[in-house]
C-alpha cells in the first residue's frame, strides 16, 4: 500500500466526478445528520459512510496508474461495497416500519462481520486467486489502464451475500409502495427507484461486463442517488415529509396544542400555546406545571382525571379565557401490550361561547328572581286588594266572592244564612273627642273583638268607615239574633285599650237572614241596612232583625 501510495498519479474527469460525489455524500450526511430524527437515521448515515469509502477507493483505483495498484485500491474498496447494501437494508427496514430503537451493538456487530470477512478474501487473493482470477488485467496496451477483473468464486460469494441484501431492499420497499396510498405510495416508489438504479448498475457489470470510464459503474450511480436523495430531501422533503406535514398543521392551528410525555415534561408546542404561555425560548422539557399562566392548572386538571389514555374533555379557566381540554394519549403498541408514550393537550378556546352561557344563565337567573318577584307582589296585592289594611279584615271586594259561595251552599243545603250590619254609635264624637289615631285603635279593637267572636265558619268584612259585616253561616234569625246580642253586649262592656286609655263604644247592628229577608245579596243587605237604621233610631247599642222584603 505504502508503494502504491507512492506511485503514479494521474487526476481524470471520472476521478474529479467521483470525488465530487464524495463531497457531495459528506454535505449530505452532515446535512441529514443535523435533520430532526427520523427512524433508521444512524443506518443512513453509515450507509452514506461506507459509499463514500467505495468511492473513494474507485476514485483512488482511477487515479493510480500501476496495475497492482489499481488492485490494490479495489480491494480496499470491498468492506465499503458490502456495508452498503446491508445499511441501506437495515436502513430500510428501520424507515418503512418507523422503528425508534437503534440496531442492538451485538446485531451490528454482527452485520460488520461479513463486510470485513469479504475484505479478507479480497486482501487474501495474491495468496489463493480465488477472489480476483489470475485473468485479471488492464484492458489495454496504455500507461494507466482500467483492469478488468476475472472473477473467481469467492467474489461470486460475496456477490451473493450482496444481492440477497439488495433483495431484501427491494422486497420491502416494493412491499411498503403496494400496501400505502397516495403521497405515502409516491414516497415509498421514489424509493424503489433509488434503491434499483445502483442494483441495475452492479447487475450490468457483475453479470454483462458493462463498464462506465473503465471501471465499475456501481459507484458513478451513486451520483444519481445522492442527487435523488438531495432532491428528495429538498425538494420533497423525504425524511420529514410527514414530521413537517404536522409540524406546519400545528403551527398553522389557532388553538394551542402541547405534547407532554410520561413526566410531564412538554415536548413539543405550537406558537398558539408559547404565545398563551408568553414563552419564547427555552421552553423544551420544562415541566407543564411549569408553564406559566395555565400551566399548573392544566396539569392538575389532567392529572385528577382517570387516565384513559382516551380522549378527554376538561374545562381549563385561565386569564380571563376558557379552554375546552381535550387529551389524547399517545401510544406504541408492543407485545407486552400498549406502552403510554405521551398525551396531546389540545385546547379549545371556548371564551366566547362560556361567556354567552355564562351570560345567559345570569339572564335567567335574573328573569327567574324577576318573576318570583312579581308573584310575591301579585300576591301582596291580591292579598291587599281583598283586605282592609287597618284592621286586617276582608273588605268588600272579597264580599261577593265569599257570600256568593256561602249562598250557593245554603241553597244547595237548603240552610239559612244570616247577614248582619255593623255600625259603631257616635264614632264621629270618639274622633273629635280624642282624635282620629285613637279612632283608629278602637276600630282596630273592635276588629279583633269581633274576630273573636266568630266561629270558623263566620266571616267579618269591614266595608265602610267603621261599618262592619257579620256573616254567620247556618244561623237562623234566632240563633244570630242572640250571638249578635252577646257580641254588642261584651262590646259594650269592653274597655279597648288606646294611647289616650281605655275606651268604649257601642254598636249597633242590623240583622237579615236568608232566605226570610231575602234571596240575594242586595236583598238582604237592604233589609239589614233597614233594621240598623232601626237599631240606631230605637236608642243605639242594640240589634234589630230585618223585616221580609
Ligand atoms: P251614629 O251613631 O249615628 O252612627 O253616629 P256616628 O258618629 O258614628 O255617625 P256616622 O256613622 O255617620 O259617622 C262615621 C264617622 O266615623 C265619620 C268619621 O269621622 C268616622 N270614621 C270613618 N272612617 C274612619 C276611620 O277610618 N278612622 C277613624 N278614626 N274614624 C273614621
Ligand atoms: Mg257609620
Ligand atoms: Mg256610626
Amino acid at each position: 500500500m505504502l508503494t502504491c501510495s507512492n506511485s503514479d498519479w494521474a487526476f481524470s474527469v471520472p476521478v474529479a466526478l467521483t470525488l465530487g460525489v464524495c463531497l457531495g455524500v459528506i454535505l449530505l450526511g452532515r446535512w441529514v445528520a443535523r435533520q430532526r430524527y427520523f427512524p433508521g437515521r444512524n443506518s443512513f448515515i453509515m450507509m452514506h459512510s461506507a459509499s463514500l469509502w467505495w468511492m473513494l477507493a474507485a476514485a483512488l483505483e482511477m487515479a493510480a496508474q500501476a496495475p497492482g495498484c489499481k488492485v490494490l485500491w479495489a480491494t480496499m474498496a470491498w468492506p465499503g461495497i458490502v456495508t452498503v447494501p446491508t445499511f441501506w437494508a437495515v436502513f430500510l427496514w428501520q424507515y418503512v416500519n418507523s422503528a425508534r430503537q437503534s440496531l442492538p451493538a451485538r446485531g451490528l456487530l454482527g452485520l460488520t462481520l461479513a463486510p470485513l470477512l469479504i475484505w479478507l478474501m479480497a486482501l487474501s487473493n495474491p495468496w489463493h486467486g480465488l477472489f480476483y482470477g489470475a485473468g485479471t488485467a488492464p484492458i489495454g496496451a496504455e500507461h494507466g489502464a482500467p483492469i478488468r477483473y476475472q472473477h473467481g468464486p469467492l467474489f461470486h460469494l460475496a456477490a451473493v451475500y450482496v444481492y440477497l441484501f439488495m433483495a431484501f431492499c427491494m422486497g420491502i420497499v416494493i412491499r411498503a409502495a403496494a400496501v400505502s396510498y397516495g403521497v405515502y405510495r409516491r414516497h415509498y416508489l421514489a424509493f424503489v427507484f433509488v434503491t434499483a438504479v445502483p442494483w441495475v448498475a452492479n447487475i450490468a457489470y457483475v453479470g454483462f461486463g458493462w463498464m462506465l470510464f473503465g471501471f465499475d459503474p456501481t459507484p458513478f450511480s451513486f451520483a444519481f442517488t445522492l442527487a435523488a436523495f438531495a432532491w428528495l430531501i429538498v425538494g420533497v422533503r423525504l425524511f420529514d415529509l410527514l414530521p413537517v406535514a404536522r409540524h406546519l398543521l400545528l403551527e398553522a392551528l389557532l388553538d394551542p396544542v402541547l405534547v407532554v410525555d410520561p413526566q410531564w415534561r412538554v415536548i413539543e408546542a405550537n406558537p398558539e400555546a408559547l404565545k398563551l404561555a408568553g414563552l419564547e425560548s427555552e421552553w423544551q422539557g420544562l415541566k407543564l406545571s411549569d408553564w406559566p399562566v395555565f400551566g399548573r392548572d392544566l396539569q392538575a386538571l389532567i392529572a385528577a382525571q382517570p387516565d384513559t389514555g382516551r380522549e378527554q374533555l376538561l374545562i381549563l379557566t385561565s386569564s380571563a379565557r376558557y379552554f375546552e381540554v381535550r387529551v389524547r394519549g399517545i401510544e406504541r403498541v408492543t407485545r407486552d401490550g400498549p406502552v403510554l408514550l405521551g398525551k396531546m393537550l389540545y385546547l379549545r378556546d371556548v371564551t366566547q361561547r362560556h361567556l354567552s352561557e355564562l351570560k345567559l344563565a345570569e339572564a335567567l337567573a335574573v328573569s327567574e328572581e324577576r318573576l318570583r318577584t312579581i308573584s310575591s307582589l301579585h300576591e301582596q296585592l291580591r292579598d291587599q286588594a281583598l283586605c282592609d289594611p287597618l284592621t286586617g279584615l276582608y273588605n268588600r271586594r272579597h264580599l261577593d266572592e265569599f257570600f256568593g259561595r256561602e249562598l250557593a251552599r245554603a241553597q244547595r243545603e237548603q240552610a239559612p244564612l244570616a247577614l248582619a250590619l255593623i255600625d259603631l254609635d257616635h264614632f264621629k264624637r270618639l274622633n273629635d273627642e280624642f282624635g282620629h289615631l285613637v279612632g283608629d285603635e278602637v276600630l282596630k279593637a273592635v276588629a279583633q273583638h269581633l274576630l273573636d267572636s266568630l266561629r270558623v265558619s263566620d266571616a267579618v268584612f269591614r266595608i265602610g268607615g267603621e261599618e262592619f259585616l257579620l256573616i254567620l253561616p247556618n244561623a237562623d234569625a234566632e240563633e244570630a239574633h242572640k250571638r249578635l246580642e252577646a257580641i254588642c253586649q261584651r262590646l259594650a262592656a269592653s274597655a279597648l285599650p288606646t294611647r289616650s286609655g281605655p275606651r268604649h263604644v257601642t254598636l249597633s247592628a242590623g240583622l237579615a237572614v236568608y232566605p226570610a229577608q231575602g234571596q240575594a245579596l242586595d236583598e238582604l243587605l237592604h233589609a239589614a241596612d233597614v233594621a240598623l237604621y232601626e237599631a240606631k233610631r230605637t236608642g243605639r247599642n242594640r240589634v234589630r232583625l230585618g223585616v221580609p222584603s
